[in-house]
């Protein structure tokens, strides 16, 4: 067993911390994780495993973006499809329904991720699933590239959250980083789209306006490269146009590319400059604006860094996305079981199914069981569910922390 911390660390000694000392109860601490502990400790082969917290839904593998990093990239490549507007309302009805007959005292799942796989406002049947799915209890956040925001003000308004992948601080960079052409403005309409979410959620009182300093748009910003630079830039932005908070963290390599291929790495005068950017950012910091990051899923040169043994994450959450090919019939969707790897067939639990029924047949029987054995976790890339594996093997396996003794 790794002998790493399995608490949030700060990129360097001397780099900021990731928040302030008074912001530590928000979205991206990952200690909200002990929470489901009482969950997970279910987590065991034999045992009928408790439906996940939260799932993770691409209504579409497609994208009018092409940015540089994207982790998508395979699936927008091989399959770039969509989920029709039937799965969409078959999985609403069916989310908080899964695990009712099990007997356990928590079914349903209780929050999704609308994401991409691509992006998810593509799909013209993802605002009324959004709005389907917040009508049946479950929470929705979605994570978009903010082009297409304008068309579904009313649906948006009605999620937890809403993260805009910006990754700049100005047209001239994003347009760079992202493959498109300057004619099209998509900057300006990303910025008029967000500060037109966050009024209308605001004057609505809608679920997303709400004071809550956790709820509300959030500008996120994948580091890479030549946009570290903006981060102070963005941050500015940010604030003047009405998000609750700027969120960052840096790139990965993607799975497809972990043992060879294109590699992403930040150079010390990167991680330099980026000490210094967030430095600045974080005197934005007050009760309105928030700035997070998220750099304890990595090294100290923002590297892998999956300090536990196994992956038991593929129990804890999953991914719903679009069928595999052309010939797949209409309705079809595939369970992925981590939004890290997309598009690998070796972590997919259903191809091209058509009954949502299914996905609790097969959730914690013998193929979920047999993915976890075979998942190598030295070939993955880094892992979003990093403190997810680290809880259940320090505090629920080893009892690490005692936990029963508050
Ligand atoms: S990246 Fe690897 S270890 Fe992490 S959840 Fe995915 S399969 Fe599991």
């Amino acid at each position: 067993m790794s002998q790493k911390a399995a608490v949030p660390e700060t990129a360097s000694s001397s780099a900021p911390a990731e928040w302030r000392a008074a912001k530590r109860w928000n979205p991206f601490n990952s200690y909200k994780l002990l929470a489901h502990v009482a969950r997970w400790r279910q987590i065991a082969r034999g045992f009928v495993i408790p439906p996940p917290v939260l799932i993770t839904v691409d209504p579409a593998n497609a994208c009018n973006f092409d940015c540089a990093w994207c982790n998508a990239k395979y699936v927008r490549e091989q399959r770039n499809f969509m989920l029709s507007h039937k799965t969409l309302s078959d999985i609403a009805r069916f989310l908080p329904r899964w695990g009712e007959g099990s007997g356990y005292a928590e079914p349903g799942v209780k929050a999704i991720c609308v994401a991409g796989g691509g992006e998810p406002l593509l799909n013209k049947a993802t605002p009324s699933f959004i709005e389907e799915v917040c009508s049946n209890g479950v929470e929705v956040g979605v994570v978009t590239n903010g082009s297409l925001m304008h068309e579904c003000v009313e649906a948006l308004s009605r999620c937890t959250w809403v993260g805009v992948s910006v990754d700049a601080g100005s047209a001239g960079t994003l347009n760079k980083q992202k493959g498109l052409d300057p004619s099209r403005q998509e900057f300006g309409r990303i910025v008029d789209n967000i500060a037109r979410l966050a009024d209308y959620a605001k004057s609505h009182s809608a679920q997303l306006g709400k004071p809550h300093p956790s709820y509300g748009v959030s500008y996120k910003y994948l580091l890479y490269k030549e946009n570290i630079g903006e981060v102070y830039q963005a941050a500015k932005l940010a604030k003047e146009i009405g998000c609750k908070s700027i969120h960052y963290r840096p790139a990965g390599t993607t799975w497809n590319n972990v043992t060879g291929g294109e590699q992403i790495t930040f150079s010390d005068g990167d991680i330099a400059l980026f000490n210094e950017q967030i430095a600045l950012a974080q005197e934005l910091d007050d009760e309105t604006f928030s700035v997070f990051g998220v750099t304890h899923k990595f090294d100290s040169q923002f590297g892998i860094f999956n300090a536990f043994e196994r992956c038991h994450a593929i129990f804890m959450t999953a991914v719903v996305s679009p069928p595999l090919t052309r010939e797949s019939p209409k309705d079809a969707f595939v369970l992925g079981l981590c939004c890290d790897r997309r598009g690998d067939a070796a972590l997919e639990l259903l191809q091209d199914c058509t009954d949502v029924e299914q996905i609790e047949k097969a959730w914690g029987g013998e193929r979920h069981w047999a993915v976890h054995d075979a998942i190598q976790v030295r070939r993955c890339p880094r892992c979003t569910y990093q403190p997810h594996n680290q809880i259940y093997e320090q505090v629920i396996l080893n009892d690490s922390m005692t936990y029963k003794f508050i």
